[in-house]
This record gives structure tokens, sequence and C-alpha cells, in this order.
């Protein structure tokens, strides 16, 4: 049996842009389709090929396969089910999977021959033990995921299938799954029903030694939810000497312990999601432990432990007038946050945010490709949306200028190199957005 899995561009990574030219991606290499290759049932004896478009350009004129995995998000759900219809009329079988496949089941089946919805830890290999007995369903569900995420026989991710020289950070493990909390623009609740889920301690320290580098990224999306075990898992990472990379809320900032077993245990990055430096808006958004007059407090700490931090910012809620993008840049500025990413607020469907503003009347269209951070696809509240798109994009500009990157880093001076490249990437990738965002 041949198996290819692939996970298709958005229109913000299209193939020209320098990152696919250069054969480079910007940050992490996926991890979720490489733990597909591993969970493939041995007996099946299959070839897989793993393709990651966003660093390598492809002609599916060219693909020679029995069964087509491809991960759905919603900015590449169009391409993805035009990519589905041209592969399933040369008689391959399509199968999707990924958030938007989970968050909008009815629609991505019409575009397929079976999806998988959510985890797929149990629902994947049997669906391939389906199909190579000619029993193939319509819908597999995620039904014993949990048990094999935190057993000790959860498979390593099978690494051999990309390009890792390709990628910043290719070492990307997963220790925790979910989050506890529902914040309404957020899809992490609607693809876990708000659960969290933890891997053994033990396992995740075996499958680091077995990397082949000392930089490390967890992919979670919300690792630092119970903090005890996150302190755990860095106790135990000491030894190893890594470096190592993560998302983290802004709930660490009562726990000193925290940041000093990060420093210890060689954590060099954190990205947290600020999302606004409106109080209103953050509670609006149902993120009240977000404290916007901490965030300062916040960077200092990270930065007194030598750690790093990407601010995550989302413009165009509904308290954002005019003043935020000025306000926003200042803020940044004066807290010196080290590297800075923005987007505007997209109502992914199936959020509680794409609910609301489709009640409202407010969904301006359901062009899924634009669903992706870089476009105003809903009426905003305070501004009109191209108020939104330029300001946004004017934001972007300024945030990356030598003027506003030397007043953000200066002061700290731990990882110098690596503040100043990730902000210069950014910076290119602002000025390719610009160019290419109609
Ligand atoms: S934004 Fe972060 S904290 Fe909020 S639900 Fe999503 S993962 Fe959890």
């Amino acid at each position: 049996m041949k198996i290819i899995l692939f996970l298709p561009n958005t229109t913000s990574h299209k193939n020209d842009s320098i990152w696919v030219k250069k054969k480079r991606r910007m940050g992490y290499a996926p991890t979720s389709l490489t733990l597909l290759s591993a969970l493939v049932p041995k007996q099946l004896n299959a070839e897989v090929r793993v393709i990651d478009e966003a660093v390598e350009s492809v002609d599916i004129d060219d693909w020679s396969a029995d069964l087509v995995g491809i991960s759905v998000l919603t900015a590449n759900a169009p391409y993805a089910y035009a990519l589905s219809k041209k592969l399933r009329k040369r008689g391959i079988t399509v199968v999707l999977g990924g958030v938007h496949t989970t968050l909008m089941p009815e629609e991505a089946i019409q575009n397929a021959d079976a999806i998988v919805i959510g985890y797929a830890e149990k629902s994947w290999p049997q669906l391939l033990l389906d199909f190579s007995n000619g029993r193939l369903k319509k819908v597999y569900r995620p039904e014993g995921w949990k048990e094999v995420f935190q057993g000790r026989a959860m498979p390593a991710p099978d690494r051999s299938k990309l390009h890792w020289n390709q990628y910043i950070l290719p070492n990307r493990i997963e220790a925790t799954r979910g989050c506890y909390n529902k914040c309404s623009f957020c899809v992490i609740p609607g693809f876990n029903q708000a659960h969290f889920s933890k891997r053994p301690i033990d396992a995740i320290i075996k499958e680091i030694k077995q990397m082949p580098s000392k930089r490390v990224a967890f992919l979670d999306s919300s690792p630092t939810e119970d903090i005890e075990y996150s302190k755990a898992l860095m106790k135990a990472m000491i030894p190893l000497k890594i470096k190592w990379y993560s998302c983290a809320t802004t709930k660490i900032i009562n726990d000193d312990e925290w940041f000093e077993l990060a420093r210890k245990s060689g954590c060099r990055g954190v990205l947290t999601g600020f999302e606004s430096i409106n109080q209103q808006a953050i509670n609006d958004t149902r993120k009240r432990f977000n404290k916007v007059e901490r965030y300062g407090e916040l960077v200092r700490k990270l930065h007194d432990a030598k750690i790093s931090i990407l601010g995550t910012f989302i413009l165009g809620f509904d308290h954002d007038d005019h003043d935020v993008f000025d306000a926003t840049l200042e803020f940044v500025n004066s807290v010196k946050i080290d590297i800075l990413h923005f987007a505007i607020a997209t109502p992914f469907p199936g959020t509680p945010f794409y609910n609301k503003l489709l009640n409202e009347n407010r969904i301006l269209h359901q062009e899924w490709e634009k669903y992706d951070g870089h476009h105003v696809v809903f009426q905003p509240n305070k501004l009109s949306p191209e108020e939104l798109r330029n300001g946004f994009f004017e934001l972007h500009r300024r945030a990356h200028s030598y003027r506003s990157i030397y007043k953000r880093l200066s002061g700290a001076y731990h990882s110098l190199g690596f503040r100043l490249i990730a902000n210069w990437g950014f910076r290119l990738y602002g000025k390719y957005q610009m160019n290419h965002i109609a």
C-alpha cells in the first residue's frame, strides 16, 4: 500500500514565498503527519511519504498513491478540497483530518472518501486496516486516543520522514494536549472539549533522549495548565542539558519556582498569548486570567531567567478603536517584548467568537482561505474593515522598524543573536504579507 500524508499551504505561505524558495520553514517542523506515519500498522507493509508544502514544492500529478491523507486548517480548506477532488478523480482514496475537519465535519465529509475527527491514535490505524480490507467507513471518531497518549506505548513521530534541515526547530514533542480554558476565539476547546491530558514524564524524557539534537520545541497548546506537572517535567529535564522552547500562559507569573526550574532545565524561549492590551477585550474573550497590568512583570521575570518571549496579539476585538495600534506599539516597546506576532481577529468556524458574530450578522463572507489572521473577515465594532487591515499591517511594520527592535531588545542581552534573527525574520515576513495579501 502506498500512502501520502500531506500538509498543504495556506495563502499566507504560497509556493513563491521566500521560505519555500529558500527551502526553509520559518519555525517548527510539523508533527501531526509524522505521528500518523508512525501509527501505520506494520502488517500493512506500507510505503509512507510525508510532504510539508511549506518547504517542498509539489505537483500532485506526479503522485502515485493508494491513499492520501490531508491535514486541513481553515485557511487551506478550499485548496485541500480542490486537491481532494483531483485525486479522487484519479481513483485515489482521500482522507481528511485536522482542525478544520474536526470543527466542520459535515462540510469536510462532502469533500473526501473518509474523515478523521480529532486525535487519531486509535482511529487512524483502524481506518487503514478497514481500507486494506475494502471496508472504509465515512467517519472515524477520536475514541481511545487518550489511553494511548497517556500511556507508555505512545509511538514517537517518525521524524525520518521530513527534511529536517529545512526547519529552524525540527525536534518537536508533545507533553500535553488540550487546555482547561475556553477562550472564545480559540479552536483548541472545540478540538479537545476543554480537556487536558498529560503524558508520563519518563516517556517524554526517553523520547527527548532519542532526538538527534539538543534543541527541542514543545508543541503543546497550553502546557502550563498543570503547573506542578510542568515543574516535575522541568526537574526531570535538567540532566538532559537541552535548550527548549514552549508555550506558557500568563498563569505562571505567581510561581517563582517555575521560572527557576525553566532556567535550570534549559528553557530559552516561551510563546505567550497576551492577545490584547485592553483588559475589557481580554475579559470578553474569557481569558480573564490575563492581567494586562502584570504583562511587564511577566516579561521581566522571564528575562531575569534568561528566557526570551514571543508575545502574540490579536487586533480587531470589539473594544479596539483607532487608538489600539499606537497604544499596542507603545506598550510592546515599553515592556520590551522580544519577538512579536500580530494577527487580525479571526472567527474560526466552530468557535464561540464565530457563533457570536454570525448571530450578530457580522460575518462578511465564508471564504475560508482568508481566515488566516491576515484578512478581515467580519465587520469590526469600532473600525471599518479597511482601517483594521491597514492598521494591522502598519503596526506590524512599525513594530519591526530598527527603532522598535532596538527599544524592545535593549536592556536584556541573553540570546541576543536569536532574538535579532527572529525579529529580522518577522520583519521580512511582514513585508511579504503586505505585498501579497489582497
Ligand atoms: S487561547 Fe490558550 S489558554 Fe485559551 S483556550 Fe486556547 S490554548 Fe487555552
